[in-house]
């Protein structure tokens, strides 16, 4: 009997916080905390659902275990003779039972063998990263080509990237082209709730303003001053496609002209700082950061920006979210397998990291498919399509990163309009810019759902984007069978 169960209210509330955020199930529907934990003048509700974790014995590191087909990075209580029929079974790399997942039918309680936070957390902030993935030779071999990539001729960078192509196809963590591993543990948690108690339904926020079904966002980095000299090419198809998008450019690498930000501003689209130079080295050190970081600030007050994109993605999210001065970061990919730096942070959505928004990037980026790859232009945009259906399984956000610097030819710019035509068709999926996901984001964070005059209401700093929804679950045996309904 190593197990102990939370001991204290404040520890359990923790455990299930991104579970309720994320969903934004009102506390007096679904609680933290055993029902029989509670103390004397605290209403325990029969109606209501309560969510514990039984917490792990001693300090073992996280593994990676599967829960109803979900992959999870976390530390697990022992179980003492593995999974019982009737329970819901978490299973080691080996597919034997080592723990479960139960539910108290005369307590409303369910009880997780994991932080649920934590092992949310383990995904987005890529902890199953560190000794898991790439091997030190090769991540040696990778930080090399990508410090030296501009200079190299040609020949030598395809056989380099080869060699880099091979160890990452034998990866099964994170799925590519998207790995959306934190959404199916929100499914997966909610789901379970509503299997205890057929027939149920529970409120929600919607995910996006008016309730739309997902939300689409354009970002393009411009990596070199032959990016700048393309910029027009790119922006003339979006204009033609009636959208708009947000440009990241890099300090110091090269001149901007003040007239392009001010046409950008007056034309709707929107302006972030791409680094200060685009030569892998930020994050070489923690001197070497903070030193970049105060001249990155002075950009962001300068230009207005409200976004940062760390050049090649490369990320240390507590740093950025630590000293960058900025509302929102958009340097994390979902799944990354063939960039300098592979992991990807599992999710589809925005999250909060301190007083930063994160914008996952959810589909390949056009130089990994066109010039990593060697994808032809209209293969390049099947895959994006293919992508967005996956994404729109759970109503994701859907985020393109794009370059003018690679969507240089009329076939590769035809491929882009061809993408834009198409998905500017899609309905109920709401367009917008990165800034406004952020400040929405942000606003459906400070929200929550109240009972007044007998139906489920909205309260927060602005009660007219969001919209309560219902989820139920399906009969059909789509992948995440929950229905999602406006309620009102
Ligand atoms: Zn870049």
């Amino acid at each position: 009997m190593n197990d102990i169960r939370s001991p204290s209210k404040e520890k359990a509330i923790d455990d299930f916080r991104e579970f309720t955020a994320f969903w934004k199930i009102p506390d007096r529907l679904v609680s933290q905390g055993a029902s029989h934990e509670r103390k004397d003048g605290e209403e325990i509700a029969p109606n209501r659902f309560y969510l514990q974790s039984v917490n792990p014995a001693g300090r073992q590191p996280p593994m990676f275990y599967t829960w109803q087909g979900i992959h999870l990075f976390t530390t697990l209580a022992s179980s003492k003779a593995g999974a019982s029929s009737g329970d819901d079974p978490v299973y080691d790399f080996n597919g034997k039972a080592v723990g479960a997942v139960t539910y108290e039918e005369g307590q409303n309680t369910l009880t997780l063998p994991f932080h649920f936070d934590t092992a949310i957390w383990n995904l987005r902030l890529e902890k199953y990263v560190r000794g898991e993935a790439t091997q030190p030779a090769e991540d040696l071999g990778r930080r090399l080509y990508y410090s030296i990539k501009p200079a190299m001729p040609r020949p030598l960078r395809l056989m380099m990237r080869k060699t880099l192509k091979e160890p990452m196809a034998k990866r099964s963590f994170p799925a590519w082209p998207v790995d959306t591993s934190v959404e199916q543990l929100q499914f997966g948690l909610l789901r379970t709730l509503l299997e205890a108690r057929p027939g149920t339904a529970l409120p929600v926020l919607s995910f996006w303003p008016g309730g739309e079904d997902c939300c689409l966002v354009l970002t393009h980095d411009v990596e070199t001053q032959q990016g700048v000299n393309h910029m027009d090419q790119v922006i003339e198809v979006e204009r033609e496609c009636g959208v708009r998008s947000s440009w990241n450019f890099v300090p110091k690498d090269y001149y901007v002209d003040p007239q392009i930000f001010e046409r950008l501003r007056t034309d709707g689209f929107e302006i972030g700082v791409h680094g200060l130079y685009h030569n892998g080295k930020l994050f070489q050190s923690r001197e070497m950061f903070l030193r970049q970081v105060v001249e990155i600030n002075r950009y962001i007050h300068q230009w207005g920006a409200a976004g940062f994109r760390s050049p090649s993605l490369l990320r240390n999210l507590d740093w950025i979210s630590e000293s960058i001065d900025i509302d929102y970061d958009t340097s994390c990919p979902a799944s990354e397998w063939y960039g300098a730096q592979p992991g990807g942070c599992g999710t589809v959505f925005p999250f909060m990291k301190n007083r930063l928004v994160e914008l996952p990037i959810t589909l390949q980026q056009d130089h990994t498919l066109l010039e990593v790859l060697d994808f032809s232009p209209e293969k390049m945009v099947e895959h994006w399509l293919a992508t967005i259906q996956k994404i729109k399984q759970v109503h994701g956000m859907i985020l393109l990163n794009s370059h003018p610097d690679y969507l240089v030819d009329h076939k590769r710019l035809q491929a882009y309009r061809n993408f834009l035509t198409i998905i500017t068709q899609e309905k109920n999926c709401w367009r917008a810019l990165p800034r406004e996901v952020a400040k929405w984001w942000r606003v459906r964070q400070d929200s929550s759902l109240d009972y007044e005059n007998q139906q489920w209401v909205i309260k927060g700093p602005d009660t007219s984007l969001g919209k309560v929804m219902t989820v139920n679950l399906a009969d059909d045996h789509q992948p995440y069978p929950i229905t999602f309904q406006p309620l009102f």
